[in-house]
């Protein structure tokens, strides 16, 4: 079961319990699925289209009756309830406003169809949430679309949600007003304090947002976890790849050294912290090392000998580097791996370091994980299997 904890109050945790979707036609798009998002917490659920995000999102909202399991928000059971008695709101890609009200209308009307007569203070205290107090009496086609989705966060938020869905909501904008909004978004979650559960296929705006992500793959969650853990230590190679690029060696356990594992690979040694590997550990164990391309520096062949004792390393040839500004981007052949990947930032630039040099790729094994490559084969075949 995938449960994060540490909360104080409970009435914004979204709990599913077992829950998955099957359609009419068949097709699985959730398999039961355990998962807690405590109580103010910016919890996303990232992954490919078509891996099941909106379908969970969905479920949670009460637009998508479940095949099997509950959701609870807080101590109440909502699973039987309709969309409009659970205690959440959802934000969409398209923002859904009403074009022939202004911005002011448009925010209250949640409040008037329940029949609250003053609203202006309530209204005005939103719009200074996202910013928009001189905007009220704007028609929504007089805005932005960063403004319009800003209306369509308020226009939620003033019913007061426990929970707030956002299903891609930042899909319709350019990549600028997408990070303008992103730290808005962030914003307004710490102000308010809500549970805020955002459904995306951008690594990046995940990262930059959510404490917690759920890394999401044909239907189930393959990780949970926060950015810096999910990025550090990927358990396996659809995360390790989902967020960032990863270089991997197949290696095979030798012996333990303490807490670390001597691995050997392409005739040489590795070492790799053994609580960094989630690949068993037994002598003869095949694992799959993973070392992202920052974390590795290059030593011109012929200077080998000024690497301290103590780090990880392989031997090849630079195929191919590209200068982009803030680093420089190698590709190695290695008879480890074919093509290993190092950025080196641009400080001391080693002009020797030019394609058809041999080099030598080093690391510290801290910065190693380890990998069960079966199980990754096994989750490839069950895959194929659904499609
Ligand atoms: P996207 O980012 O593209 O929206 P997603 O991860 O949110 O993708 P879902 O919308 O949850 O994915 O869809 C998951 C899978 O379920 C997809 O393969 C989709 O084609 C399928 N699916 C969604 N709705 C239905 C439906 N009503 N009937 C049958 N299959 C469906």
């Amino acid at each position: 079961m995938t449960t994060v904890t540490n909360k104080t109050d409970n009435t914004g945790d979204v709990r599913l319990s077992g829950i998955s979707k099957t359609y009419d036609n068949g097709f699985t798009a959730v398999h039961p699925l355990d998962l807690t998002v405590p109580q103010g917490s910016f919890f996303a659920l990232l992954g490919a289209s078509g891996c099941g995000k909106t379908t969970t999102l969905r479920m949670i909202a009460g637009l998508e009756e479940p095949s099997s399991g509950t959701v609870h928000l807080g101590e109440q059971n909502v699973t039987a309830l309709p969309p409009y008695k659970r205690p959440v709101n959802t934000v969409f890609q398209s923002y859904a406003l009403f074009p022939h009200l202004d911005i002011f209308e448009n925010v209250a009307f949640g409040l008037r169809r329940r029949g609250i007569k003053s609203v202006k203070k309530q209204v005005e205290d939103m719009l200074d949430l996202v910013q928009l107090g001189e905007q009220a009496r704007k028609k929504p086609h007089q805005l932005s679309g960063g403004q319009q989705q800003r209306v369509a966060v308020a226009r939620a938020l003033i019913n007061h949600p426990k929970v707030l869905l956002l299903d891609e909501p930042l899909g319709a904008l350019d990549l600028k007003l997408r990070r303008q909004m992103q730290l808005e978004l962030k914003r307004i979650q710490t102000e308010v304090g809500i549970t805020f559960v955002h459904v995306t296929h951008d690594q990046e705006e995940a990262m930059t947002m959510a404490d917690t992500v759920a890394v999401m793959n044909a239907g189930r969650v393959e990780q949970l976890g926060s950015p810096a853990d999910l990025y550090e230590n990927p358990r396996t190679t659809f995360v390790a790849n989902f967020l960032g690029t990863s270089n991997f060696i197949e290696a095979e356990v030798d012996t333990k050294n303490g807490d670390d594992i001597v691995l050997k690979a392409g005739g040489g040694k590795l070492v790799l912290p053994e609580a960094r590997c989630s690949a068993p550990t037994a002598t003869g164990g095949k694992v799959l090392v993973g070392v992202r391309p920052e974390k590795i520096s290059l030593t011109h062949a012929d200077d080998a000998g000024d690497i301290p004792e103590g780090r990880n390393r392989i031997t090849g040839r630079i195929a191919d580097s590209s200068f982009i500004g803030v680093s420089t981007q190698y590709v190695v052949d290695s008879p480890v791996c074919p093509e290993f990947e190092v950025y080196a930032q641009n400080i001391d630039r080693d002009a020797r370091l030019v394609p058809g040099t041999e080099v030598v790729l080093h690391w510290n094994p801290a910065h190693t994980f380890g990998l069960d490559a079966a199980q990754d084969i096994d989750a490839g075949i069950q895959e194929e299997a659904a499609v």
